[in-house]
């Protein structure tokens, strides 16, 4: 095995490497950061063709990007006022080494779980904002996340704003058992008690938005737009393989296959995000 392990970030091609004996030349080193493979189409993008909005240049896939990323290219700058930190699992299973995994998710991440809450404006749209984070244990819902987003509905309906929540999610946190699982309840019912009382939600599907969120939350919005080529579904491709025994086609679970079902309401780049969010936010009615 330590033979395929990578030594460090670079990658060394030692000078006496030449087809031709006796002739030793100077190689490049190539750091590992100068070129993105794209998941989607598989070209090899120079990293700064990528830009900020992380979207590649030859299929559109838009690349996963942390909470704060998206918060920095979405909202109005300094709009942001970040509420519900603090919260901690009480960890009812006492799961082995769960402690650790979350203390290094926040380390890396630099959030408290995973999905960051609070106001904002967007395009001077007042609104309740929820951005998920695939970097944060895979954006998986337990207690926490659950009683985040539970709480930002609750306040939008009592302040009457419209909730948008950008998901992103690879399902329940198994570390947290039947109790992640819950929440897919707790949070519909906080869902329709702000359509209820007739305020606008938005959700916006990002790469990917699986499992438990899609057969909640991510799906009971009054308008679904989702991110070019962005994997949404609810079991994996391989276990409905085996369930039906069928072949699915190559783009199944691909934002594109949903739009083309009628489960989504539109597909758009996120440079043009900020610009619709506000329209139909607007449109809507807005904050009351
Ligand atoms: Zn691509």
């Amino acid at each position: 095995m330590p033979l395929f392990n990578k030594k460090d970030k670079y990658i060394r091609i030692t000078p006496n490497n030449s087809l031709k004996t006796g002739v030793k030349r100077e190689m490049p080193e190539v750091p590992d950061e100068l070129f993105a493979k794209c998941p989607a189409c598989k070209h090899m993008i120079y990293q700064k063709d990528l830009g900020t909005a992380k979207i590649c240049p030859s299929c559109s896939y838009n690349f996963r990007i942390s909470a704060k990323e998206r918060l920095a290219i979405t909202v109005d700058e300094g709009s942001f006022e970040e509420l519900f930190t603090g919260l901690e699992t009480t960890d009812p299973l006492h799961f082995p080494g769960y402690q650790e995994k979350l203390a290094a998710a926040r380390e890396k991440t630099g959030l408290d779980e995973a999905v960051l809450t609070g106001l904002a404006t967007i395009k001077g749209q007042k609104v309740a904002l929820g951005i998920m984070d695939s970097n944060f244990i895979m954006a998986s819902m337990g207690t926490v996340v659950g009683e985040k987003i539970t709480r930002l509905f609750e306040l939008a309906t009592a302040q009457e704003l419209p909730v948008v929540l950008f998901t992103a999610s690879g399902g329940a946190r198994m570390q947290e058992g039947i109790m992640s699982l819950m929440q897919m309840a707790k949070i519909s019912a906080a869902v329709k008690r702000h359509s209820n009382a007739g305020l606008f939600y938005l959700t916006i599907l990002t790469d990917p938005t699986t499992g438990g969120v899609t057969a909640s939350f991510a799906m009971e919005g009054d308008i679904i737009i989702a991110e070019p080529q962005a994997l949404v579904g609810f079991a994996g491709r391989r276990v409905i393989e085996n369930t039906v025994r069928e072949q699915l086609p190559d783009n199944f679970q691909k934002a594109e296959f949903l739009l083309e079902h009628g489960f989504v309401d539109t597909i758009i780049n996120r440079t043009e995000l900020p610009e619709m969010i506000a329209m139909l936010v607007a449109l809507h009615g807005g904050e009351r």
